[in-house]
């Protein structure tokens, strides 16, 4: 199982030891000899390890196709629930399929069968990625189709889609719908979306590699999304009719103080009307010598109070980029880093007086959690593949 081992010899340090995939990469060098890896740096260049994947969705949007994906390209162990494959291990429920996992969490895994009511259960598992595949009806009918020629008249094929998505059965004149575990709720929940909407596996595989599933951030957000999670959460507390942003400060992982924009305390809220240019609805980084709401990095700055708080080695994390007023205070405080999210209107000038001062500025940009397309149908290739025709 130990693959893709690289050795390269580095000039000044010895033997670097790469791995790519380190599923039971410990487990594996208790096989090899102590010696072996005395003055050897060992470095995971792997992606992926100690995950379950677990596809969702409605009929024909491509569940299986992603599952063969990472199946063959990253070593996935697919896992059914009364499969009737034989060469695929299954289960006779998602509640042993989810034991199993449980007891062998140092391998990879796919499935494409849980039970809807069971996802809770699974999203419980710090090793589980829900991941929701899906695609236009008409497009998951036409999948069907090609698939099996004798297939559902279209209305019935709407109508089984609607009870599978919305989780409940057609009324009839004296019944009352039938609530059950539903796509709808399995898709709010999903840790990201396919929209695999493509005609071509060329096409779905390239955008499902960029979107890089096996990524372990997805299920451990790294340090940089985390406090950026944070500064998107402070954010919502924003009062300002302009823009919502939050800001905080980090040091040594630890959060030392928070900030949102809006109004100072004790004058009226800036979506109460509290400022005027902000209600004016002035265009971005315009009269801000007129505005009244205080800027989520000053508020931060001033919460953590510039005697008290060292600054030296201290982060700030805002889901904005800071506009010039907020760059001059954060460097004469002393921050040396600051991380955005999003762009402002004054980037550059930003930019531009952070390495002046010798700030580290950088954009957080964690993997994608939406894959959407607006790939078209290409008659062509559809033909050649034989994967997605009209239907007859
Ligand atoms: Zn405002
Ligand atoms: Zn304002
Ligand atoms: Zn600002």
């Amino acid at each position: 199982m130990l693959r893709h081992i690289h050795f390269f010899k580095d000039m000044s340090k010895g033997y670097m030891f790469y791995i790519l995939c380190c599923s039971i990469f410990q487990a594996q060098l208790l096989y090899l000899s102590p010696s072996f890896f005395r003055g050897v740096r060992v470095v995971c260049v792997c992606e992926s390890g100690n995950m379950l994947i677990g596809l969702v969705g409605p009929r024909c949007s491509g569940k299986r196709t992603v599952a063969d994906f990472l199946v063959t390209r990253h070593h996935f162990t697919p896992l059914a629930v009364q499969g009737t494959e034989h060469t695929i291990r299954s289960f006779d429920d998602s509640a042993a399929l989810l034991k199993f996992v449980t007891e062998n969490w140092r391998s990879d895994f796919v499935t494409w069968d849980i039970d809807l009511g069971q996802i809770d259960q699974f999203k419980k598992r710090p090793f589980f990625l829900l991941v929701y595949v899906d695609a236009p009806v008409t497009v998951r009918y036409q999948r069907l189709c090609a698939r099996d020629r004798s297939s559902l008249p279209l209305d019935s094929f709407v109508e089984k889609d609607d009870e599978a998505v919305f989780g409940v059965s057609m009324a009839t004149a004296n019944t009352a719908p039938t609530p059950r575990p539903s796509l709808c709720r399995a898709r709010s929940t999903a840790d990201l979306t396919i929209t695999n909407s493509y005609t071509t596996l060329e096409a779905l595989h390239t955008s499902i590699a960029d979107l890089q599933l096996p990524n372990l951030e997805r299920l451990r957000p790294s340090w940089d999304t985390y406090f950026m999670h944070l500064s998107d959460l402070a954010a919502r507390r924003s009062n300002c009719m302009k823009r919502r942003v939050g800001c905080i400060l980090v040091k040594d992982s630890r959060v030392l103080a928070t900030g949102y924009n809006g109004t100072p305390r004790g004058l009226r809220n800036c979506n109460e009307g509290g400022c005027d240019r902000c209600n004016a609805n002035a265009a971005c980084g315009t009269g801000l010598d007129r505005c009244l709401c205080m800027h989520a990095e000053e508020n931060a700055l001033l919460e953590a109070g510039r005697g008290r708080v060292d600054v030296a080695g201290t982060v700030l994390y805002c889901n904005t980029c800071p506009c010039l007023g907020c760059a001059i205070k954060i460097i004469q405080v002393g921050i040396k880093e600051v991380v955005y999210s999003k762009s402002y209107g004054m980037d550059e000038m930003t930019a531009k007086v952070f390495k002046e001062a010798g700030v580290r500025l950088r954009q957080h940009s964690p993997p994608s959690m939406r894959l959407d397309t607006d790939s078209l149908v290409d008659e062509a290739t559809v033909d050649q593949l034989g994967w997605l025709s009209p239907p007859q």
